[in-house]
């Protein structure tokens, strides 16, 4: 299948390679010139910008880093919504209901149908194909698009309604956060109290403790204190706050959600968007003064 990659960063690079090892024809964009030139040595074609792109595939795939990206991308001038050929633009970055329904909005008006199709797993998943895959968009086209979607993970049919992918996705997120900071606080107790947070992680995983932070995250960045796994703190805001906004929407006022929001929001104050998200712990560790 010709498929079109915009956004060749921590997830879309892999998630590109993947693709072409799967013999798909690919053609990549990306504001770094040296992400695409990595993918063309790869066998990737080059493209000039994501209308160009849409000018050569039916198909394009974007993983990009925020709602603005995301937007602009699709239905900016010199955007996706301009191009010849497209038919189907298919979001892999998390962007929320309410953004992907903006998308869809703008996109249907030029007869291409909007697919969401946001992605858990990691940088590690990307790497390996094991991502979960989240698709909603009207069915026939989920299905089109689903061998190539099998490439990199198990795909997963949410729904035909716009965003429904999106929701699922940051139930998952709001999960995952919430699991960072709470086995953070949970360690960082411990270790106030003179225990070995590796005796910790441990036990937690040998026990009913056990979660992806405790499992993933402590063992490979937090407890060697490389603070390198792969996904930026700004990220995480981004999808905490992304949650937060589909409760309000909802007419939900979550406890643990507000709770887990504030907490994230102290984290970005203090160590920035660009840090890894492991380094959640610090400011944890520093209000406990360990
Ligand atoms: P990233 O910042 O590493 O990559 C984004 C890429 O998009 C960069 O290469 C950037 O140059 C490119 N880009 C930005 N604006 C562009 C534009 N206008 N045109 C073309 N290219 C543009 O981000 P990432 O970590 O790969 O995350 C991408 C998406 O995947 C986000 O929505 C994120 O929430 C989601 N996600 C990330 C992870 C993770 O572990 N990193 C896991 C699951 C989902």
């Amino acid at each position: 299948m010709e498929i079109g990659f915009i956004g060749l960063g921590k997830m879309g690079f892999p998630m590109a390679r993947r693709l072409i090892e799967a013999k798909h024809q690919l053609t990549v964009f990306d504001t770094r010139q040296q992400a695409v030139d990595k993918l063309v040595a790869l066998g990737a074609q080059a493209a000039s910008s994501s209308k160009d792109i849409a000018d050569r595939c039916e198909t394009v795939l974007a993983s990009l880093p925020s709602l603005q990206a995301s937007l602009e991308v699709a239905t900016g001038s010199g955007g996706v919504i301009e191009g010849k050929r497209v038919k189907r633009f298919v979001d892999l970055s998390t962007v929320g209901s309410q953004m992907a329904a903006r998308i869809h909005g703008r996109l249907a008006k030029k007869n291409i149908v909007q697919i969401d199709s946001p992605v858990s797993g990691g940088v590690g998943g990307a790497e390996k194909g094991t991502l979960a895959v989240m698709v909603s968009g009207p069915r026939a086209d989920c299905e089109l698009i689903k061998p190539a979607l099998g490439a990199i993970g198990k795909v997963f049919f949410i729904g035909e309604k716009p965003g429904s992918a999106q929701t699922m996705k940051l139930a998952n997120n709001f999960l995952s956060a919430t699991a960072m900071v709470a086995t953070s606080e949970a360690v960082v107790m411990g270790v106030k109290a003179g225990l070995d947070p590796a005796v910790m992680i441990d036990v937690i995983n040998a026990g009913s403790g056990l979660n992806t932070a405790s499992r993933d995250k402590f063992p490979r960045s937090v407890l060697p204190r490389s603070f390198d796994f792969g996904f930026a703190t700004g990220l995480m805001v981004k999808d905490v706050r992304l949650a937060l906004e589909e409760m309000k929407s909802l007419g939900l006022s979550m406890e643990v959600a507000e709770a887990v929001g504030r907490l994230w929001e102290v984290i970005i104050r203090d160590e920035g968007a660009e840090s890894d998200f492991t380094a959640a712990i610090k400011p944890i560790e520093k209000a406990a003064g360990v």
